[in-house]
C-alpha cells in the first residue's frame, strides 16, 4: 500500500498492511500510523493495491489504521495531487497540513462534540467530554433568519446572469464590484439557491481576520445551514468538528482561508473566492500553492461554478475576463444610498504641520471629531519609525540582515522585522557619540502619538500586528468601532481589507510613496488595490466619504486612474506594460530561491541549476518547447541577507505554460542532488513576489 507523509522527501512511501487487517479500497484516504526511520508518523492511504518498486522484505508494516474518522474524499486527494504536481511539492506536504491537526497527529484523538447536528451526526457526548469545544455554542438550534434586503438593480442583474450558472456545470465568473457594492448580498442569494437544492458551498476569504464577519453574515441569513469555519487559528476540537461536519454533510457551508480549499464537501455545488486578488491566497512557505487557482481547479473537477469577487481584481483575472476566457458581472455603484468616496491628493511638498501630517488632513480629522464621525488613518508600517539615524550618517542596521532596525516605543527597543533581532535603543551614536539621534519616517506608533497631540480629545486606537495579538483582541476592537467607542483608527492593511465600518467618513493615507519606488513588477498593482480598498472604507454608511492621500509624487500616473477610481483604465495601462515587457499574465514564471551562509554557495547552486535547466531545454524534442523557456542569470534577492543567510534567486521565464511545467517536472527532482547540504532552496511556481 502507498501512503502520503508530511516529509520533505519525494517518496512514494510503500508499506505492508497489518497482517491481520488487509486494507480494502474503502480505506483509501484513511489515516494510518507508520514507522518512519526512528520516528512514527501519521499518513494518509493513497492506494492499497500497488506493486512496490521495493522488495517486499524491505517494506515496513503499517502500525494501525484509523477507521473512526471518515476517509479524505478521493476528490480532495486528487486536488492535493494536482497541487503537488503543479507546484512541485511532495503530496504529503500539501495534503497533511490541510487536515485538522487531530487527524495528522500520532496521538489518539477524541471525537469532539459536534458543532452542527445534522441527520448524519451522532448525538453529542456528555458535556465536558472535550475541553477544546466547551466554548462552542450549540449551532443546531433554529433561529430566525435575518431578512434579506431588496436587491439593487445591479445586484438583480448580476444574479440574473449568475443563477443559471448554478445548474450549468463548471464556469468561472468574475464579480467585479466597487467597494460597498454589496457583493456579499450576491453571494448570499446564490447560497440560498444552492442550499435550497441540497448543495454545499465553499467560501474562501484571504485572511483569518475576515472569517468572523463572513461567518456572521452567512449564519445570520442561514441559521439552520450549519455554517462552519476552517482555518489554522481554530482550536483543535473546533477545527476537527467543522471538518467532520462538512465531510458528513451536516454542515452545508464552509467559510475559511487558503487551506479550506481542501475541505471535504461531498455535495459541493458552488465555490466563492472573496477578495480574489489578495496575495494572501498564495502560500509563502512550504508548498507555494495559490488557493484561488486551486479553487478554480476544484470547481472544474466537480463541474460546479466558481465566483471570484473583488473591487480590484488580480490583473491575471482581469486579463482573462477582457479576453472573454471567463465571464464577468459588474456592480458599479454602492448598494446603500451613499456615493463612492471622493478621493483627493494632498501634496506633501507644500506644508507639513507635524511630522508627516498636512494641515488639510489635520483639519479634516478635526471636522470629523466635531461631527462625531469616525476616521481612519492608514500607514502600512508598524512600529514607531522605520529606523534611527545620526547626523554623521550612522543608521541603525540589523547585523544579520540587509535591513534597518525598526524603532519601537511600545515596548521600547530596536527590532528587526525580518529576523526578529532586538536591541536596546542606544543613548548615543555608536559611531560618533552624538546624543541627538533622530527617528526617521513614520510608522503606526508614531502616528498614534502625533494624533494624540493634535487631537487631545479623540479616542484613538492603533491596529497592527503588535496591538492585535490575542485571539480576543480583534472581536473586541470590532465591537468598539461599531459602538463608536473609537474616534480615530490608526492602522495597517489589517484594518483595510474587506471590513464594513459604516461610521467611518474620512480616510487619510499618511504616505503612499514608498511603494511607488518598489522594484517588483506587481508593486503598482498592489498599491492601486491597497489604496482603492482603504479608500473604500470611507462613507459606507449614510454620510458620504472623503479620502485624502498624502504624497510627494502627485504627478505619478498611478494617481490619475486612482482619483477617478478607474480600475479598468489602470488595468489597461498596466496590462499593456506587462505585455510589452513579456511579464505575467503574458508569460509564466518560476523562481528558484536559494539560501546559504555564503554568496558563493548560493551562486554555485543556482549556476548549476541554470546549466541543468539549459541542458534540459536543449533536449526538448520540439523546437517550440526549446524556444519557449528562458533561463535568467542567478542574482542576489532584493533582501539579500536575512538572519546571516545570503539569499539568491534564479528566474525561469516561459512564453508557454506547458513548456515550463515540462521543464520543472524533470528539473525539480534533480535539485536536491545539485543543492547538496549547504544550500536551502525552494521552488516558487507563479511567484507573487519576484524581487
Ligand atoms: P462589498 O463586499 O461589495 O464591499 P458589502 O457586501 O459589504 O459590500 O455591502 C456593503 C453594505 O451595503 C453592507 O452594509 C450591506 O449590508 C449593504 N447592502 C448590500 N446590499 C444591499 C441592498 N440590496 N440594500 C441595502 N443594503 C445593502
Ligand atoms: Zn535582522
Ligand atoms: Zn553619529
Amino acid at each position: 500500500m502507498r501512503v502520503a507523509l508530511d516529509v520533505p522527501l519525494a517518496g512514494p512511501f510503500d508499506y505492508l498492511p497489518p497482517s491481520d487487517d488487509p486494507l480494502t479500497a474503502d480505506d483509501i484516504g484513511r489515516r494510518v500510523l507508520v514507522p518512519f526511520g526512528r520516528r512514527r508518523l501519521a499518513g494518509v492511504v493513497l492506494a492499497v493495491d500497488v506493486v512496490s518498486d521495493w522488495p517486499a522484505e524491505q517494506l515496513k508494516t503499517v502500525e494501525s489504521i484509523d477507521r473512526r474518522a471518515p476517509p479524505v474524499p478521493a476528490e480532495v486527494l486528487a486536488l492535493a495531487s494536482f497541487a503537488a504536481e503543479y507546484y512541485r511539492a511532495n503530496l504529503g506536504e500539501v495534503l497533511l497540513p490541510a487536515l485538522p491537526p487531530a487527524l495528522r497527529s500520532t496521538r489518539q484523538w477524541r471525537m469532539p462534540r459536534p458543532l452542527v447536528r445534522g441527520p448524519l451526526e451522532q448525538p453529542a457526548p456528555p458535556a465536558g467530554a472535550d475541553p477544546d469545544t466547551d466554548d462552542a455554542d450549540d449551532r443546531g438550534a433554529a433561529r430566525t433568519p435575518a431578512a434579506a434586503p431588496t436587491l439593487t438593480a445591479e445586484q438583480a442583474a448580476a444574479l440574473a446572469t449568475l443563477s443559471p450558472k448554478l445548474a450549468a456545470g463548471f464556469s468561472t465568473t468574475l464579480l467585479h464590484g466597487v467597494t460597498g457594492s454589496g457583493k456579499t448580498e450576491v453571494y448570499l442569494r446564490l447560497l440560498a439557491e444552492v442550499l435550497g437544492r441540497g448543495g454545499q458551498a465553499l467560501i474562501l476569504v484571504p485572511e483569518i481576520n475576515l472569517v468572523p464577519q463572513m461567518l456572521a453574515r452567512v449564519r445570520e441569513r442561514f441559521p439552520d445551514a450549519g455554517v462552519v469555519a476552517q482555518h489554522s487559528a481554530l482550536a483543535d476540537g473546533e477545527r476537527l468538528s467543522g471538518w467532520l461536519a462538512a465531510r458528513s454533510g451536516a454542515a452545508r457551508v464552509v467559510v475559511g482561508t487558503r487551506l479550506a480549499v481542501f475541505a471535504p464537501l461531498p455535495d459541493l455545488a458552488l465555490v466563492i473566492v472573496d477578495e480574489e486578488h489578495d496575495a494572501s491566497y498564495k502560500q509563502q512557505d512550504g508548498p507555494r500553492i495559490h488557493a484561488r487557482d486551486l479553487a478554480l481547479y476544484r470547481a472544474q473537477q466537480r463541474a460546479v461554478p466558481v465566483l471570484l469577487g473583488s473591487a480590484t481584481p488580480a490583473l491575471e483575472t482581469w486579463a482573462r475576463a477582457e479576453a472573454g476566457a471567463i465571464d464577468r458581472v459588474s456592480l458599479s455603484r454602492r448598494a446603500r444610498a451613499s456615493a463612492l468616496p471622493n478621493l483627493q491628493l494632498v501634496d506633501l511638498r507644500r506644508g507639513v504641520v507635524a511630522a508627516g501630517f498636512s494641515q488639510r488632513l489635520v483639519d479634516a480629522l478635526r471636522l470629523r471629531l466635531e461631527r462625531g464621525e469616525q476616521s481612519l488613518v492608514y500607514i502600512n508600517r508598524r512600529g514607531y519609525a522605520p529606523t534611527l539615524r545620526c547626523a554623521c550618517g550612522w543608521l541603525a542596521d540589523c547585523q544579520r540582515c540587509n535591513a534597518h532596525l525598526v524603532l519601537h516605543r511600545q515596548p521600547r527597543g530596536l527590532r528587526c522585522h525580518h529576523c526578529g533581532a532586538q536591541q536596546r535603543i542606544p543613548t548615543a551614536c555608536p559611531s560618533c557619540g552624538n546624543l541627538d539621534l533622530q527617528a526617521v519616517g513614520q510608522a503606526t506608533q508614531r502616528i498614534e502619538t502625533l494624533l494624540a497631540e493634535l487631537l487631545p480629545t479623540a479616542r484613538i486606537a492603533r491596529v497592527d500586528r503588535d496591538s492585535v495579538r490575542r485571539r480576543d483582541d480583534w472581536p473586541q476592537l470590532l465591537a468598539d468601532i461599531e459602538a463608536r467607542r473609537i474616534d480615530v483608527l490608526v492602522g495597517t492593511q489589517m484594518l483595510t481589507k474587506g471590513h464594513d465600518f459604516p461610521g467611518i467618513t474620512l480616510v487619510g493615507v499618511v504616505d503612499a510613496d514608498a511603494a511607488l519606488y518598489a522594484s517588483d513588477f506587481r508593486a503598482p498593482e498592489r498599491l492601486f488595490a491597497q489604496l482603492l480598498q482603504v479608500a473604500g472604507r470611507a462613507g459606507r454608511g449614510d454620510t458620504p466619504g472623503e479620502v485624502l492621500i498624502q504624497t510627494r509624487l502627485p504627478e505619478h500616473p498611478l494617481f490619475d486612474a486612482l482619483l477617478r477610481a478607474d480600475f479598468a483604465g489602470f488595468a489597461k495601462d498596466q496590462l499593456a506594460e506587462r505585455q510589452a515587457a513579456a511579464l505575467p499574465p503574458y508569460a509564466h514564471l518560476a523562481v528558484l530561491r536559494a539560501e546559504a551562509s555564503s554568496d558563493e554557495a548560493c551562486e554555485r547552486f543556482l549556476g548549476a541549476a541554470a546549466d541543468l535547466a539549459q541542458q534540459l531545454i536543449r533536449q526538448a524534442r520540439q523546437k517550440q518547447a526549446r524556444q519557449a523557456v528562458q533561463v535568467f542569470d542567478p542574482v542576489p534577492a532584493g533582501l539579500a541577507r536575512v538572519a546571516g543567510q545570503h539569499r539568491w534567486q534564479l528566474m525561469l521565464h516561459a512564453t508557454q505554460r506547458p513548456a515550463l511545467r515540462a521543464l520543472l517536472a524533470t528539473l525539480a527532482p534533480q535539485l536536491p542532488a545539485v543543492a547538496g547540504r549547504q544550500v536551502r532552496w525552494s521552488l516558487d511556481v507563479d511567484p507573487q513576489l519576484t524581487d
